[in-house]
């Protein structure tokens, strides 16, 4: 009954949002371990195909594209079409389209973000862009960063991708988009403003693809800072597993708490587990 006085009341909004449980998931430490994939997550996302649940994988780095997500997912033996991922590079692009149509944007960042940019009407050049964008790149040099720095003091506004400051290779960590805005950062004093993970923009700009609502849509995650911290900040079920980067002990130094704690996805069942609306309504 409650489910219908709701619905009608999203109708009335004209904001038709489906209701059905939907899932939003991290990649590493939740699908995969660097080249490997993680026991039972290929079986966990057979039961969303088969029950039909809108789901997107997330990822807060922007230097792929989707084509070449889904190719390295099918390497680990998961077969997604390219419309499952949503990057942080797809919400900088959401974001600039809703505050400010066909701006124009100096960017620093790969092909991933570049293609979204493009694809949203945004203006590359660097001539007083409104924006400075950063993101993951591999063409970062001393002449694209005095570059950055004079616009900013010019009047850009600065705008990150994502706030991580290191990514996983099989050697080490290397310098995400969190590290490589460090410098223009220190010498403008301008921090950016980051749109990945935590930031509840991602969440919701992700949700409005898959046309859901968020209290029957779920963050599976490994992190708490990102992650779960993002999932709660907008409205959603969030789902703590610790197949990647956090363990029990470090769940309890965190302010917030996710609503599940599970040892892997593969603990996770989409047909059964409740959502916090369908928690609060019992
Ligand atoms: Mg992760």
């Amino acid at each position: 009954m409650a489910e219908k006085k709701d619905r009608n009341r999203y109708r009335r909004s004209g904001d038709a949002v489906s209701y059905k449980k939907s899932f939003l998931i991290d990649m590493d430490g939740v699908i995969n371990r660097g080249r490997a994939l993680i026991p039972g997550a290929d079986a966990f996302l057979e039961k969303l195909k088969k029950g039909r649940f809108p789901y997107l994988f997330l990822t807060n780095n922007s230097y792929y594209t989707p084509a070449q997500l889904r190719e390295r997912m099918a390497r680990i033996g998961i077969e997604v079409t390219e419309d499952h991922f949503y990057t942080s590079a797809m919400a900088t692009a959401n974001f600039l389209d809703y505050q400010k149509p066909g701006c124009s944007a100096y960017v620093i960042g790969g092909k991933g973000l570049i293609a979204e940019l493009v694809k949203s009407g945004v203006v590359l050049t660097d001539t007083s862009p409104d924006y400075v964008i950063i993101g993951e790149t591999e063409e970062y040099d001393y002449k694209k960063i005095v570059e950055a720095t004079y616009l900013i003091e010019e009047g850009a506004r600065f705008i990150a991708t994502n706030p991580d400051i290191t990514g996983p290779t099989k050697r080490g960590v290397v310098p995400a988009c969190g590290a490589l805005v460090a410098p223009i950062e220190k010498v403008t004093g301008v921090s950016p403003y980051f749109l990945g993970k935590p930031n509840p923009a991602m969440m919701y700009w992700a949700r409005k693809k898959l046309n859901v609502h968020s209290a029957n849509c779920f963050m599976i995650g490994d992190r708490m800072d990102t992650d779960i911290l993002g999932g709660l900040e907008a409205g959603m079920t969030c789902c703590l597993v610790l197949s990647g980067v956090t363990n029990l002990k470090m769940l309890q130094r965190f302010p917030y708490r996710p609503d599940y704690v599970f040892d892997s996805i593969a603990d996770i069942d989409p047909r059964t587990i409740l959502s916090r609306r369908e928690r609060v309504d019992r």
